[in-house]
């Protein structure tokens, strides 16, 4: 039996830019362009990259919040891009997301009870009463009293209000979840019970996260695999141990060299990025890192360099490594 859950399949994700009364199109932002990577069961994959880089449209393609242009995702085994709104309201209950802002995630209106139990309705999985029962469940399991059951989201705070928001995730015990920034609107303090909820959960229901964060010490806490993600292109896909160590791609290296060290006596040099993002309407032609890297060759203009595998299951895309391979 496969032990992939997800696997995302050359998937574009392009947006229409319009201008004038007529609203005619005047170009494309390429946010997600030709994207490929799978996700093991049981596997924290990261995803990082500045904001912008197309991090959170990848996985909103994959919960369909929003459409493909094209590509195939293939989760438990179907191609959810062919199918229909009905059946993909029946396979989200295996899918689901907790967001980087929990105030915005949850109705103000609406009691922390019928927030966390709304799942079941949805999907008709629980009686009126078992619903209860349940839910006062989920809060004892993410570290609230049960008893603030009919409570709203305004009676809680930042760190209490993600873990309603967590309740809410696992209420129909999912498969994958897709964790969009889940501490970076939290206080310091609490960044670390939330981490440890999350690993908590997925050791004592096998799921698969998808982590993304612009925060590398976050994300290689968090992650077994992490991509790196660069005007819409994946750039280097390795373990977190391989990325780490012996990471490869520019655009990595001076990410990862921005990561402060606890250690005053240890100096490490920052590489200092050039030039601003270019604007993703117009990105540049070839490899899109190559206006801001101090290796740009002539060929990098010219082809984008696919991702390659230079050995132990470490990807990277740029053309440094490929001429290398052909020079021997
Ligand atoms: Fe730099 Fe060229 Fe590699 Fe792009 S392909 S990262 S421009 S060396």
């Amino acid at each position: 039996m496969s032990d992939t859950l997800l696997e995302v399949k050359n998937v574009k994700k392009y947006f229409k830019l319009k201008s004038g009364i007529f609203s005619r199109r005047r170009g494309w932002v390429k946010a997600v362009d030709d994207v490929s990577f799978s996700v093991k069961k049981g596997e924290t994959f990261g995803l990082v990259g500045e904001s912008g880089c197309g991090k959170s449209t990848v996985s909103r393609v994959i919960l369909r919040l929003t459409q493909a242009n094209s590509g195939q995702i293939i989760f438990d085994g179907e191609d959810i891009l062919k199918l229909s709104n009905k059946e993909m309201r029946e396979k989200r209950r295996l899918m689901q997301m907790v967001f980087q802002k929990p105030f915005e995630s949850l109705n103000p209106r609406v009691t922390i009870g019928d927030i966390i139990g709304s799942p079941f309705e949805i999907h008709k999985a629980a009686s009126r009463k078992e619903k209860k029962r349940k839910v006062q469940e989920l809060l004892a399991y993410v570290g609230l009293e049960p008893r603030y059951i009919n409570r709203y989201p305004h009676e809680f705070s930042g760190g209490q209000r993600q873990r309603i928001g967590i309740a809410r995730a696992i209420a129909l015990r999912p498969k994958l979840i897709i964790c969009d920034e889940p501490i970076s609107a939290l206080d310091v303090s609490i960044q670390a019970q939330i981490l440890n909820l999350l690993k908590d959960m997925q050791k004592d229901f096998g799921l698969s996260y998808i982590f993304i964060s612009h925060n590398l010490s976050v994300v290689k806490y968090m992650s077994n695999r992490i991509a790196v993600m660069y005007m819409g292109k994946i750039v280097e896909i390795a373990s977190k141990e391989e990325l780490y160590k012996n990471n490869k791609h520019p655009y990595t290296k001076a990410l990862l060299s921005a990561i402060p060290i606890p250690d005053i006596d240890i100096k490490k040099e920052r590489i200092l990025l050039k030039g601003d993002l270019p604007s993703p309407i117009n990105p540049p032609e070839g490899c899109r890192f190559r206006t801001r890297c101090e290796y740009a060759m002539r060929i990098c203009a010219q082809s984008y360099p696919a991702l390659m595998d230079v050995g132990n299951n470490h990807f990277v895309a740029c053309h440094l490594y490929h001429e290398a391979i052909k020079s021997g």
